[in-house]
């Protein structure tokens, strides 16, 4: 049985073949009815599952290529992010921009458009110039930037082929100048805007429906790191892991009497005054956090305030509670043609939580999402419906016209990319 991170996905494939190199990938391709890859199956959306063959490439996961002088590293898709930015640290260079964890596959993550947070920051996917894949014929592709087919192919959601190789812009190595602290919900609400603009990576977190936020600002700075791997370890391996774990199990034993006020405390943990210089792969990075559902959609940043007065309102209403928490962040528009943040700049407003009333918990979040025009994150839970998915994403008719031409036999169709293509 293949599960997902969180367990919310189970199948049993055919079989599950693990390629060494892109002709026996190819191989695998041809022979095969129906195929879907698989990166650190980290997704909560069902996207892996099928009933034939299931693919990982995590046997290719070495640096095939770097090129300072264009900035540029070209790696196999099956490495992890964490082994990408361990090489690139030794390197002296850094990823823009990273997502809150780094053990998912770089295949994975370009394939959804996983992002991290910063105002002139793009996803993961946006820092690609190159994918090199297997298309649904068997037949070896290249695709560049500039390449008519470039932008429809990097957020690709595995339905064009499975991606061997993926070469990343890349930057010099930078520190993360990180100010945490606390602030009242609605005051930053009032003053969005500022706070998005005044500091290189800004986001919050809420632990709903605490009165105050978590506010993290983080400055890129070449200033040389000061937090010791000691007290890292300390703090995020053992206290903020064994303290969230325990705080949410207690919440979860009081049959969510006792949330509220744990989610105060919880505020006061996570924002305790914190200013410390950390390398970006480490700064960018968030504790693994316990197995729990998410949702997390995308919206217009121009209607930030707007939508975070109606978001504030909106999650605990009904006597809903959330044993877990909100994270709210923002990207810079790209032209990827199934990025959630396609041509615009966006906030993500998310519904993270271990309650098993989530369902009727997603249903009200995603209508409240559709009404606002939200984009859903491709690896987290969402339902579809494809004409307001046209509406949202104006290249979606253009990606499935792509997809046909890459995969003529629709062998890399599964239930979840019918319901994104067809509808
Ligand atoms: C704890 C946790 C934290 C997270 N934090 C963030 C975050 O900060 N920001 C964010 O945006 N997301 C986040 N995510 C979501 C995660 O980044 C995405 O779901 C990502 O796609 C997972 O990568 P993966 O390698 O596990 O891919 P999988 O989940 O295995 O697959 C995802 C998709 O990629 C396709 N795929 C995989 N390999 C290939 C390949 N070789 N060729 C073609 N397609 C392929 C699959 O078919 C599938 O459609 C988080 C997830 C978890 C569990």
């Amino acid at each position: 049985m293949i599960r997902n991170f969180a367990r919310n996905v189970g199948f049993r494939p055919r079989r599950l073949v693990r390629p060494t190199t892109p002709e026996q990938l190819a191989g695998v391709i041809r022979e095969s009815e129906r195929v879907r890859a698989v990166g650190a199956a980290h997704s909560w959306s069902p996207a892996i599952v099928t009933d034939d063959t299931l693919v990982s490439v995590e046997r290719m996961h070495e640096v095939v290529a770097l090129d300072r002088a264009r900035r540029q590293i070209t790696v196999q898709a099956g490495m992890r992010l964490r082994e990408l930015n361990a090489e690139l640290d030794r390197q002296g260079l850094a990823l823009a921009n990273l997502g809150s964890i780094d053990t998912q596959s770089v295949a994975g993550v370009i394939a959804t458009g996983t992002h991290g947070t910063g105002r002139d920051f793009r996803c993961l996917s946006a820092q690609v110039a190159r994918l090199e894949l297997i298309d649904g014929t068997g037949q070896a592709v290249t695709l560049e930037r500039g390449h008519p087919d470039f932008d429809g192919a990097v957020v690709g959601l595995g339905a064009l082929g499975i991606v061997h190789a993926v070469t990343f812009d890349v930057v010099d190595a930078f520190q993360l100048h990180d100010i945490t602290g606390i602030e009242r919900f609605d005051d930053v609400i009032e003053h969005i805007d500022e706070h998005v603009a005044g500091s290189d990576h800004f986001k919050l977190w809420w632990f709903a429906p605490s009165e105050e936020a978590v506010v993290f600002r983080y400055a890129r700075t070449d200033r040389p790191a000061n937090d010791s791997r000691v007290r890292r370890w300390f703090k995020e391996r053992v206290l903020a892991v064994a303290v969230f774990r325990t705080l949410l199990a207690a919440g979860k034993l009081s049959g969510r009497r006792w949330i509220p006020a744990i989610n105060r405390f919880m505020t006061g943990q996570a924002g305790r005054p914190l200013e410390r210089v950390v390398p970006s792969h480490v700064g960018f990075l968030t504790p693994v956090p316990p197995i729990h559902l998410e949702s997390e959609w995308a919206f217009e940043l121009a209607d930030a305030r707007a939508l975070l007065r109606e978001y504030r309102r909106l999650l605990p209403d009904h006597g809903h509670s959330y044993n877990f928490l909100q994270e709210i962040r923002f990207t810079r528009a790209d032209d990827l043609w199934l990025s959630p943040a396609y041509q615009r700049d966006s906030i993500w407003l998310s519904l993270y939580n271990i309650d098993r009333r989530y369902p009727e918990q997603l249903a009200k979040f995603e209508a409240f999402a559709r009404e606002h025009g939200g984009r859903p994150h491709w690896g987290k839970l969402a339902t579809f419906d494809r004409a307001y998915l046209r509406t949202q994403y104006p290249r979606l008719d253009d990606f499935t016209a792509l997809a046909a031409r890459y995969d003529p036999q629709r062998k890399f169709r599964n239930a979840w990319l019918d319901a994104i293509l067809d509808g």
